[in-house]
C-alpha cells in the first residue's frame, strides 16, 4: 500500500480543519462534562471494537507479539480511559480558595477550563497508547483535537484515521496523517495548545515553533535514562526487571533502562544472570523469535547495528537483516565517549559500567542532560535517598523498570532535556486545562481607604 497517498499537505485543508474545531469549541459543544463522558465513552467502544485490526496493524508496524501489544497499548490505554472516567466529576469541579484578611467580604475560587483547539503529535513506538492516551486528557477536559500520528507506523496510522473518522465529528477529533512536511503546516496553525511526544531535536523545534505564537507545551522527550545495579541488590530479580524493561518493544521505549551502571562486585554476576533471563524470556535465538520485536525501520537497525563497534560484546550481538532484529546485547568495556553512550540508544543494547563508589554514579549522571527515568536497584534505604536526593530525573522506579509510567496515580513526564509537563490520570486532565483565578468581590460594603484620595495623599505627607 502507498502510505504517501493519505499524508494531508495541502495548507488550506490544515487549516480548514483547525477552523472547524475552533468555530465547534466556541459554540460550546465541549463544554458539558456529559458530552465529554460520552466521548471517552465512545473512544472505549472504538479501541474495543477493533481490537483485533489493531493487533494486526501493530504486527505488521513492528512485529509486536499479542501479549505485548495488549498489554502495553491496548490495556494501558482503557485502564487510563477508566480512570478518568471514575474522576472526572471530581477533577472538572470549581474549587473555592480561603479568603486572604486583605480581601475581607469576596470570595476566591478557580475553574479548571478547556484550552481550546489542541493538537497531538504521536511517535511510533507505542503508535496507538501514545497517540490516545493523550486525547483522553485533551477530551477529558473539554477540548478538540487535530492527532497527527507517527509516518514510521504507517498500518496503525491508517487505522488511527479510519477508527476515529468513523467514531468522532471531526468537528472533535481529526487524525492528520503525514510526515515531516504535515507536521512543520500543523505547527503553524494557532492552536491553543500543543502536546508532543518524540525526541529532543524535534521536541526543539515545536517549542521555537509554538513559542512563535506563545502558544503553551507538553513536550514528552526521550534521553539516556540510567539503570543503578547496587552490590547489595537482588541479582536474580534485577536482570529479570532489567531485561523486562529492555526487551519490550525490542528496547525501542522512551524509558527503557539506556545503560547500566553496576557494582563492581556484582558485575560477572549481573551479566550470567541477564543471560540466562534473555534466553528464558526470547529462547536461544531472540532474533528469530516471534515474540521479540523488530527495529522500526532499516535506518534504525543500521543505527543500532553501528552501535556494537562500541564495546565487546558479552551477550547477545546476533542480528537478523532481513526482519531487521537485534537481538538483546550487553556491551561490555565501553568508553563513555562512544557513539553508544551519547545518543539514546532507542534498542535492545545495553552497554554496561562498573563503579566502586556510588558518589562516581551520582557525578557521572548530574554530568548530563537530565534523564527521563531512572532504575535502582538496591535492598537499602540510604542507597534509594542518597540517589532519589542526589539526582535530577523525570520518574522511575526503586527495583523495578518501566512500571511506574503503568500508574494513574503517579504524574509521567520528564525534566531539563527529557521534557516539559506531566500526563497520565489527573495529571492529563490538569495538562489540558487552564486553571481560571476568579475574585467574587462583595457589594454589601466597600473600603473606602483603597481608593485615591486628597485626604489618603495628606496622609501620606
Ligand atoms: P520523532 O521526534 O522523530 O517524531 C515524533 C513525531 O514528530 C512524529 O509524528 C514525526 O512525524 C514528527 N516529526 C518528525 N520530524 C519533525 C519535524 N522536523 N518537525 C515537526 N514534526 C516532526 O520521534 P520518534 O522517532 O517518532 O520517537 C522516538 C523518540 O521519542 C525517542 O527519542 C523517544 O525517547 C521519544 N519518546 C518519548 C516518549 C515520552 O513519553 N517521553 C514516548 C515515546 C517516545
Amino acid at each position: 500500500m502507498n502510505h504517501e497517498q493519505y499524508y494531508v499537505t495541502d495548507e488550506a485543508v490544515i487549516a480548514h480543519i483547525v477552523e472547524k474545531q475552533k468555530h465547534y469549541f466556541h459554540e460550546g459543544q465541549t463544554r458539558d462534562v456529559k458530552k465529554r463522558i460520552e466521548g471517552l465513552e465512545t473512544l472505549r467502544k472504538m479501541v474495543k471494537d477493533h481490537e483485533q485490526e489493531i493487533l494486526e496493524a501493530m504486527k505488521t508496524d513492528l512485529n509486536k507479539s499479542e501479549v505485548e501489544a495488549y498489554t502495553t497499548e491496548i490495556g494501558v490505554l482503557l485502564e487510563e480511559i477508566r480512570f478518568t472516567l471514575k474522576h472526572i466529576h471530581k477533577w472538572v469541579k470549581t474549587k473555592k480558595v480561603k479568603t486572604a484578611l486583605t480581601h475581607v467580604g469576596s470570595k476566591g475560587y478557580v475553574v479548571p477550563e478547556p484550552y481550546g483547539v489542541t493538537l497531538v503529535i504521536a511517535p511510533w513506538n507505542y503508535p496507538l497508547n501514545l497517540a490516545l492516551s493523550p486525547v483522553v486528557g485533551a477530551l477529558a477536559a473539554g477540548n478538540t483535537v487535530v492527532l497527527k500520528p507517527s509516518e514510521l507506523t504507517p498500518n496503525v496510522s491508517r487505522l488511527l484515521e479510519k477508527m476515529l473518522a468513523k467514531a468522532f465529528d471531526p468537528s472533535l477529533i481529526t487524525v492528520v496523517e503525514g510526515s515531516v512536511e504535515t507536521s512543520e503546516i500543523l505547527l503553524k496553525q494557532k492552536f491553543d495548545y500543543i502536546f508532543f511526544t518524540g525526541s529532543v531535536n524535534v521536541g526543539k523545534i515545536v517549542m521555537q515553533e509554538a513559542a512563535k505564537q506563545l502558544i503553551p507545551v507538553t513536550l514528552e522527550l526521550g534521553g539516556k535514562s540510567p539503570c543503578i545495579v547496587h552490590e547489595d541488590a537482588n541479582i536474580e530479580l534485577a536482570a529479570k526487571r532489567i531485561m523486562f524493561g529492555k526487551g519490550i518493544n525490542a528496547g525501542q521505549t522512551c524509558v527503557a533502562p539506556d545503560y547500566l551502571f553496576v557494582h563492581k562486585n556484582v558485575k560477572s554476576a549481573l551479566i550470567d544472570q541477564l543471560q540466562k533471563v534473555i534466553h528464558e524470556f526470547y529462547g536461544e535465538y531472540p532474533e528469530q523469535s516471534d515474540r521479540y520485536g523488530r527495529i522500526v525501520s532499516k535506518r534504525h537497525f543500521e543505527r543500532l547495528r553501528s552501535f556494537l563497534q562500541d564495546g565487546e560484546i558479552v551477550v547477545g550481538g546476533q542480528v537478523n537483516e532481513d526482519e531487521w532484529k537485534l537481538s538483546p546485547t550487553i556491551l561490555d568495556h565501553v568508553n563513555e565517549d562512544a557513539p553508544v553512550m551519547q545518543e539514546e540508544i532507542f534498542g535492545p543494547i545495553l552497554p554496561l559500567m562498573e563503579y566502586d563508589e556510588l558518589s562516581e554514579v551520582i557525578q557521572f549522571v548530574n554530568n548530563r542532560p537530565k534523564p527521563l527515568a531512572l532504575y535502582l536497584f538496591t535492598e537499602s534505604d540510604e542507597v534509594q535517598q542518597q540517589i532519589v536526593n542526589n539526582i535530577s530525573y523525570g520518574g522511575g522506579c526503586i527495583n523495578d523498570t518501566l512500571m511506574h509510567l503503568a500508574t494513574p496515580y503517579l504524574p509521567f513526564g520528564g525534566v531539563g532535556e527529557s521534557g516539559v509537563g506531566q500526563y497520565h490520570g489527573e495529571s492529563s486532565f490538569q495538562t489540558f486545562s487552564h486553571y481560571k483565578s476568579v475574585l467574587k468581590q462583595t457589594t454589601k460594603f466597600d473600603m473606602s481607604f483603597r481608593y485615591p484620595s486628597e485626604k489618603q495623599n495628606i496622609a501620606i505627607i
